[in-house]
């Protein structure tokens, strides 16, 4: 089946790396509808940086329809897709405002990513934002600078300290980047802005049930990051599970089974991913089976078993323990774009058979710990310290999309790192009644816990700045 212009039509659900990289490695030879819920690309590496003051969320997400405005062939379609059709070869949307629509396909690709996991706890969502979108990046800018404004005017001791108390809850890349981060500032960026506080003073609690900081990176460079948080003035505490969340306070059981309570000011959560509900949808159409996390486990060849029409890719597939990286999505993108243009060349028809296998080329990984201070982990090479930092910024600057981001960033990372200013801290609060319902402000993270019926839990009467 074609389009009326005599293309075969690939419908792309995920404008992510994964989505982007299928898309232009079709070429121009097929009618590609591409669907994002966003009508962004987002280098989601960053995110931290934006959340954090130091990149505008512009620089590190481009318009898809820019991204794309040379290529008259690729259409992109913001709405959120809710169910497939795989008989009809349908995909099914709600556009906002909730209209349905739908989309034809002779390929599909699913590249849809995955979405926080709060381990069966969704209603933490609503203390405790994670990391994944833009507006997630802005809701923790508004928390993190928002409970310094806060401490500054608190009344009391009690309500000051815990305004300056964080919390992270995962000591993977990204907890462990914004922890270093919040340090950073406090003890850099505001230094002499406050009059009634220091800043300096803020605590950092760093909290995993695992062992060690960066335990992905492998026990050389789990160790280096470990003693540069401990330099940077961070908290942590391994081998801790978090048993609560709520407004300002969270509850934790150490590797010994004690039970604390923290009274603090702000959660944010980086411990676990899950699937988005749209693989639901996908395996309930297709009967294609998910692992723990949800994901759809794909054949060698990225397509779903009984399938060969349907790829799922990058963040959202289950192949042979692949990790949640760029890299992934990336070559996976490369990859499934690929196949469609082989078997279009050969006929046009869809192989009932797996095609050549998917091989991922591992190149290694990255994170940044503080100004000057990143791990790389890339085969034998294991570096941490100046030599990392200079890497992770080689690597980041790389693949940022687009020139102007690149130059942007390159200048805004000289100025944070050689003069501390940060120029993107700016957060609103009109949409917010009262200061302290910065909490409880509606974050993206949280709607997909409210679309599921999961309301706020009530504000606790125990002490804590939201009473
Ligand atoms: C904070 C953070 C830091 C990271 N740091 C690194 C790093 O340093 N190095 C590294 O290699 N990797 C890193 N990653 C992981 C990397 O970003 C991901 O592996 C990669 O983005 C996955 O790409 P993807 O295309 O599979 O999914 P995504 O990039 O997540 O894209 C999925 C797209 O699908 C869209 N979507 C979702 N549901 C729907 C729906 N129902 N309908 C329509 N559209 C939908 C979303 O809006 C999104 O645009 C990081 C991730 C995060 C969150």
């Amino acid at each position: 089946m074609t389009d009326e212009s005599g293309r075969r039509r690939v419908v792309i659900v995920g404008g992510g790396f994964a989505g982007l990289f299928a898309a232009r490695a079709l070429g121009r030879d097929f009618s590609v509808t591409l669907i994002d819920r966003s009508q962004h690309h987002l280098f989601q590496p960053l995110l931290y940086q934006c959340a954090m003051g130091i990149l505008s969320e512009g620089k590190i997400a481009a318009p898809l329809r820019d991204l794309f405005k040379k290529h008259q062939n690729v259409s992109c379609e913001m709405a959120e897709v809710v169910d497939f059709d795989p008989g009809g070869h349908k995909v099914i949307c709600l556009r906002v405002g909730g209209e349905r629509i739908e989309f034809g396909y002779d390929d599909l690709i699913v590249a849809a990513g995955v979405r926080q996991s709060y381990f069966g706890h969704d209603e933490y969502a609503f203390w405790a934002p994670g990391m994944k979108t833009i507006s997630d990046a802005l809701a923790v800018r508004r928390r993190v600078y928002g409970a310094f404004e806060m401490a500054e005017t608190a009344t009391s001791p009690e309500e000051r300290r815990t305004w300056l108390t964080f919390a992270l809850v995962g000591a993977g890349p990204t907890g462990v980047e914004l922890a270093g981060q919040i340090r950073e500032v406090a003890t850099r960026t505001l230094r002499s802005e406050f009059r009634h506080i220091r800043p300096e003073d803020a605590r950092v609690l760093l909290f995993d049930g695992g062992g060690a900081p960066l335990a992905s990176f492998g026990p050389k460079l789990s160790q280096k990051a470990a003693q540069e948080l401990r330099r940077l003035g961070v908290e942590q505490h391994m081998g801790s599970i978090v048993t609560h969340v709520d407004q300002g306070w969270l509850e934790v059981r150490d590797h010994e089974g004690k039970q604390t309570r923290h009274d603090v000011g702000t959660v944010l959560w980086t411990a676990g991913v899950e699937a988005p509900p749209v693989a639901e949808a996908l395996a309930r159409a297709t009967g294609a089976k998910r692992d723990k996390a949800g994901r759809i486990l794909v054949e060698k060849d990225l397509t779903i078993p009984g399938h060969p029409e349907i790829s799922v890719l990058g963040d959202m597939m289950s192949l042979d323990k692949l990790p949640g990286v760029a890299e992934v999505a990336m070559q996976s993108g490369l990859y499934a774009g690929r196949r469609i243009r082989r078997q279009a060349r050969a006929g046009g028809q869809v192989q009932t058979q797996p095609g050549k296998p998917f091989r991922y080329r591992d190149l290694g990984s990255a994170a940044y710990i503080s100004r000057g201070r990143a791990v790389v982990s890339a085969g034998r090479l294991q570096v941490g310290g100046f030599i990392g930092w200079w890497i992770w910024l080689f690597i980041h600057i790389a693949f940022l999309t687009g020139y102007r981001n690149r130059l942007g960033a390159v200048l805004t990372w000289w100025l944070a790192f050689t003069r501390d200013i940060r120029r993107e801290r700016t957060f609103t609060t009109q949409e917010i009644k009262n200061m302290r319902d910065i909490y409880t402000s509606p974050l993206e993270s949280s709607q997909d816990a409210a679309r599921a019926g999961i309301t706020p839990p009530a504000a606790p009467p125990q002490p804590g700045p939201a009473r």
